[in-house]
């Protein structure tokens, strides 16, 4: 939050400037690199970055309008006079120019830095010993998991400000990247997570990538790490040889020699770990009892200890450790509202980051933005500056109202300018029936973890049966970044979100699909694409089966139909000419091979191709086919004719065009087996769900189906569970019974063991027939008890398993969880 003047950041950037009609003496507040992210236009500089698959410099004009008054670019735009009012500062690399910005902003820190780096866990490190030590020291740290060559140097710049403590983390995905991290982190302690597959594509062995991760603390006073694995201990102790840094290195008792030894013991959930330090035994409990969160513990314990800051009300702080949820949860709340969950952080960054969210997730301009909010912890700020600052924030994200939660906020109360109330705890909001309070809204709830916000999301939350979807946004888009870089550069890209986009959702899924500037979406019905057009969608959309009774409303909506036949383009032609549109796109299909929809009578359709040609109502926005068996390599002939036939009748649709003609062939599987089929679009369906037919690209489900157990039963020998009495018990056994059904899409050939579920580690076998709305698990051998969480479908159990399983196809498996069960979005 410290200012910069214009000039300042010319001359730390040394580019080429060129001034606006601002003065000079013009401070900058903010740096963004998205053009999402936006808090404060006015006093925002933006890089513009050149991505992968998005360049900054495409924004500027999107972002000029915003009120951004100053830009670092690579160029110059090309109508430069439109842009009147703003700075640009031509630099020859965006990026360095970011960096060599965090460099200098780096300069001025007076506090030490401790990084974290390592395969896994970084963020997790990073945010308990934040929740540990924040007590003790002002601590400012790298929001979420903002690790990488733009990461960091936003991070720096978020982290101005006094200090006792910062706390960054490190990571790089290829050679060369740590190298500048280092120089712009500068270090004094150190913490190695682990070093494992992550990232391993680009780089020739683990022992090159810990080398790399290494330099981070060339110049680092202390570095502590996990000495269990021998090769890591031994080429740490190589590396830092004869230098002054200090290794510290920890392990668990009984592997192998260390300066620190950790007993440890699990009881039930929680993890005792105990330690001799000083000569004195002491021990500390923490709330887990899986592997990584022990390292996680460890490492936050080592650096404690070896720092000096242990004491005994840290040990019980220990016990406190939350699990770090880095993802805003999207939740259907009661009353119309929807709920954005983000209450384990509550920094002014964070708080930045979910405003944002929630703008993007308002559904209109109308609907009203509640924030809940309760007392910020910021180190080292006044809390009057705090507040007038957050004041700041809200007005300008339009937000319609705030509820203050606690004691401080309550205190300054006055500073705020839009509607609000104030309660000094969440019981006393919780006792004056919250569920009356909202109605309609969008509803941020962001607050510190000891104001047990859960406790209100528990009530604002629409209350629907247990089961549920869970969407990550983020698997979708890298998903389609996956198959993007499959496709060659200028090849367009449509996405197929009919059947309730494989059954993940409609708005939410084509929201972030139109931020991720995808060049069409393609719908099964009208309906479909007018719900789209509706929720403020603007991208092209198709309409695969357009029936004439919708073409109106279609036109209305500017939807593309699918013209497959002589019949359909008579009657939309009508539709047409009726609504006086002109050029209106269609897109022409053409049978191949398949047999389905589309035009195989070589005169029809030239005839067609020419009357569109020289008609002036209609163009044929795009021509194409479907392939039949892109993913069977028994097939690879046929597909090949089908390539061929396409090819031909293709042409004697764009030859009588005058404008140029969009040809399409290619399908998930044939993205991925026929790379020079592309031509001048691709549509992707089920790989940007998560299924990808070979290894070329590598991608993840993004649906995960869970369920919770509604009670567990002890069955003696000899009776039989479930309908038919198809479920023998002929041991005793203990079963679980989970509120999903075939109602809900959990098919019903998963009965008497053809399916399992995962619950606590464990894979269960179904017992019994699944019921309409039930399903039993053998849960025998397991510890389980009602509530407890388990997953259909996700990480454990594969989507593709499940469709063996059931002996059909995944997208059968994906369009057949019934509406009932409820989407949940999350974003990271
Ligand atoms: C559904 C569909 C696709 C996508 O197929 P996937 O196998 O899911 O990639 C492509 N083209 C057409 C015409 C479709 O109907």
């Amino acid at each position: 939050m410290s200012d910069l003047s214009i000039k300042e950041l010319g001359s730390i950037l040394n580019g080429t400037y060129q001034k606006g009609a601002l003065a000079s003496d013009f401070n900058i507040r903010n740096v963004a690199i998205d053009s999402r992210t936006l808090v404060d236009p006015v006093v925002t500089v933006f890089f513009a970055l050149a991505g992968e698959r998005h360049d900054g410099h495409q924004y500027v004009s999107e972002l000029y309008e915003k009120g951004v008054r100053c830009f670092v670019v690579s160029h110059f735009p090309a109508e430069f006079e439109e842009f009147g009012q703003a700075h640009f500062i031509e630099v020859k690399d965006t990026l360095e120019a970011l960096q060599k910005l965090a460099s200098d902003v780096r300069n001025h820190f007076d506090f030490p830095v401790l990084a974290v780096t390592g395969s896994n866990g970084k963020t997790v490190v990073k945010e308990w010993l934040f929740d540990l030590l924040q007590d003790q020291f002002r601590i400012r740290r790298s929001p979420r998991s903002y690790n990488s060559q733009v990461g960091v140097p936003v991070s720096i710049w978020s982290m101005q400000g006094e200090a006792d403590l910062g706390i960054l983390e490190a990571g790089i995905s290829k050679p060369g990247e740590m190298r500048k991290l280092a120089g712009l982190i500068r270090p004094e302690l150190g913490i190695l997570t682990n070093i494992g597959d992550a990232h391993q594509e680009n780089f020739s062995s683990l022992e090159e990538k810990l080398e790399e991760k290494l330099q981070l603390f060339e110049n680092a006073r202390l570095l502590v790490f996990r000495a269990d694995t021998t090769w890591i201990a031994q080429q740490v102790a190589k590396k830092f040889k004869g230098v002054s840094t200090r290794l510290f290195s920890w392990a668990i008792e009984g592997q192998q020699e260390a300066d620190l030894l950790f007993g440890i013991e699990k009881q039930g959930q929680k993890t005792r770990i105990g330690f001799a330090w000083d000569g004195i035994q002491h021990q500390v409990v923490i709330p887990f009892c899986d592997e990584a969160s022990i390292e996680d513990a460890c490492h936050c314990l080592a650096l404690i200890l070896v720092q000096g800051w242990f004491s005994s009300v840290l040990a019980t702080a220990f016990e406190d450790l939350q699990p770090i949820a880095m993802r805003l949860e999207l939740k259907e709340g009661i009353n119309g509202c929807i709920l954005i969950n983000d209450f384990y952080n509550s920094d002014i960054n964070s708080l930045e980051i979910a405003l944002q969210f929630q703008e993007q997730q308002t559904s209109s301009s109308r609907q009203h933005k509640t924030v809940v909010l309760s007392d910020m912890r910021q180190s080292g700020f006044p809390p009057d500056q705090l507040y007038a600052e957050i004041n700041r924030l809200l007005m300008l994200n339009k937000v319609s109202r705030l509820i203050g939660i606690g004691e401080t906020i309550g205190k300054f109360r006055s500073v705020f300018q839009l509607p609000s109330q104030f309660f000094s705890s969440t019981q006393e909001l919780l006792d004056k029936h919250p569920d009356n309070l909202f109605a309609d809204e969008a509803i941020l709830l962001k607050g510190a973890r000891e104001f047990c916000f859960e406790d209100l999301a528990a009530i604002l939350q629409k209350k629907y049966h247990q089961t549920r979807l869970e969407i990550s946004l983020n698997t979708l888009v890298e998903n389609l970044n996956a198959f993007r870089s499959q496709i060659k550069p200028g090849t367009k890209i449509m996405i197929m979100v009919k059947a309730f986009s494989y059954g993940s959702g409609t708005v939410e899924i084509a929201r972030a699909l139109e931020y991720q500037k995808v060049d069409y979406l393609a719908v099964a019905v009208a309906d479909e694409g007018i719900e789209l057009r509706r929720a403020g969608i603007t991208v092209p959309i198709i309409v695969m089966n357009p029936e004439a009774h919708s073409f109106d409303a279609m036109i209305a909506y500017h939807l593309e139909p699918n013209v497959y036949s002589v019949e359909v383009f008579k009657a939309f032609y009508r539709a047409a000419q009726s609504a006086a549109v002109s050029d209106y796109p269609i897109h022409i299909k053409l049978e191949t091979g398949m047999h389905r929809l589309g035009f195989s009578k070589l005169e029809e359709l030239k005839h067609l191709a020419e009357e569109v040609g020289g008609n002036d109502t209609l163009r044929i926005q795009s021509v194409f086919s479907h392939l039949a068996a892109t993913d069977e390599s028994l097939h690879d002939d046929f597909t090949k004719e089908q390539y061929t036939r396409f090819v031909d009748l293709a042409e004697e649709v764009v030859s009588r065009q005058k404008n140029p003609v969009i040809r399409h062939l290619l399908n998930s599987a044939g993205i991925e087996r026929f790379p020079e089929f592309q031509m001048e679009m691709v549509r992707l369906g089920i790989g940007l769900y998560g299924v990808a037919a070979t290894s070329a690209v590598s991608v993840r489900p993004v649906a995960r189906w869970v369920s919770t157990i509604s009670q567990i039963k002890e069955v003696d020998e000899g009776e039989t569970v479930g309908y038919g009495r198809k479920g023998e018990v002929a041991n005793p056994k203990k079963v679980a019974v989970v509120p999903v059904g075939y109602a809900d899409g959990y098919d019903r050939r998963f009965s008497n063991g053809g399916g399992k579920m995962w619950v606590n580690g464990c894979v269960v076998p179904v017992i019994g027939n699944v019921c309409m709305d039930m399903t039993m698990l053998d849960v025998t051998d397991v510890e389980v008890k009602a509530g407890d969480l388990v997953e259909l479908m996700g990480s454990h159990i594969h989507l593709t398993e499940l469709a063996a399983w059931a002996g059909t196809i995944p997208y059968e498996i994906l369009t057949g969880i019934s509406q009932r069960v409820k989407r949940i979005y999350s974003q990271e």
